[in-house]
């Protein structure tokens, strides 16, 4: 079958102008490096995703699922198949207590967003980059809380595109891992239950963590956040500052001057740039700790 073919198919379904060829996904990452999709699908509505998602599965095309590109890097030569993004399925309800929260909404709107209700439980997600669907794959979490804390259930396609719904048990979630990642699944959407709280306090809450951020991390420049776990036992930015690595890098790719967690794209990098560069950190590292350095990040795609 040929990529004509594909853009053919899936345009029973979604609106040609959301069907895009040989599309840079650098625009769609915050790394802003890397190559092309050979098809990217922006579907408007659920419906639209279970259709893209099971006609990738019949037809056996790979489908790779992007969030918010806030924990992705691309490699240079692009990723082959169907690159499927929520970014259109942004809806917010906030009812009472529960908040319902479609796959592409970014966490970080939605924690305003019950904040401004006085609702209390999202401010740990004030400044995570990522959509719902990311962080519920991730179990996004920052400064003690985590996404495991507040949701109730999670809406996901399976591979095959069938539509099911998860508990939060059954969501299996662990420090940066899900049910979701594991299997394959597709965030359509997830509901969160939170507690009605103090405005003051909140807000107090959401300075104090935004200043936190702003003054620890190279929010200045293009980067995948802190590229690794927390190995058991250490801090990796303390490790790699320890291993003398900050300012040290690959072509245009660097292990921040402020944060060496994280490694920027300082200038025009390249994704061999910067995955040479987190191969150089862990190598480093292990020679100097003999820790292994295991990645957050998660890189896709063709060189
Ligand atoms: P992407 O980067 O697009 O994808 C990440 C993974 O999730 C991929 O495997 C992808 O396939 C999968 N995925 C995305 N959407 C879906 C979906 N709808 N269904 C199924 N799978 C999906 N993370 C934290 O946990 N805490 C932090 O404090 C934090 N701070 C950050 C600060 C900066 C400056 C940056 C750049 C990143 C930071 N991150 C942090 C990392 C990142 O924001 C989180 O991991 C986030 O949850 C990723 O969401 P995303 O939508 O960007 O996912």
């Amino acid at each position: 079958m040929t990529l004509k073919q594909w853009e053919l198919d899936l345009a029973q379904w979604v609106q040609p102008h959301n069907i895009r060829r040989n599309e840079s996904l650098k625009k769609y990452t915050m790394t802003k490096l890397g190559g092309k999709a050979d098809l990217f699908v922006l579907p408007a509505t659920e419906e639209q995703a279970a259709a893209v998602v099971k006609y990738a599965y019949e037809h056996k095309i790979p489908l790779l699922m992007l969030g918010n590109g806030s924990n992705m890097v691309v490699r240079d030569g692009g990723i082959r198949g169907i690159v499927i993004h929520f970014a259109l399925l942004n809806e917010v309800r906030i009812e009472g207590n529960h908040v319902f929260v479609q796959s592409g909404a970014l966490i970080k709107e939605v924690s305003k967003m019950v904040a401004a209700q006085s609702l209390t439980g999202f401010e740990f997600a004030c400044g995570i980059p990522g959509s719902i669907g990311g962080a519920m794959a991730m179990n996004a979490g920052a400064y003690g809380g985590e996404v495991k804390d507040i949701v109730t259930s999670c809406t996901v396609l399976t591979p095959e595109g069938e539509q099911i719904v998860l508990t939060n048990e059954q969501l299996e979630l662990t420090y940066r891992k899900s049910i979701i990642a594991k299997k394959g699944y597709y965030v359509l959407s997830a509901t969160f239950q939170l507690t009605s709280g103090d405005q003051q306090e909140i807000d107090a809450k959401i300075a104090d963590l935004t200043h936190q951020r702003e003054s620890k991390q190279p929010l200045e420049y293009p980067s995948a956040g802190s590229v690794f776990k927390r190995p058991p036992g250490y801090f990796a930015g303390k490790l790699i500052q320890d291993s003398d690595l900050q300012g040290k890098g690959v072509g245009g790719a660097e292990v921040s001057t402020k944060h060496a967690g994280f490694i920027v794209n300082k200038d025009n990098a390249s994704a061999t740039d910067y995955i040479e560069t987190i191969k150089m950190v862990q190598k480093v590292v292990k020679e100097k700790f003999n820790v292994d350095l295991e990645m957050e990040v998660k890189i896709v795609g063709e060189d």
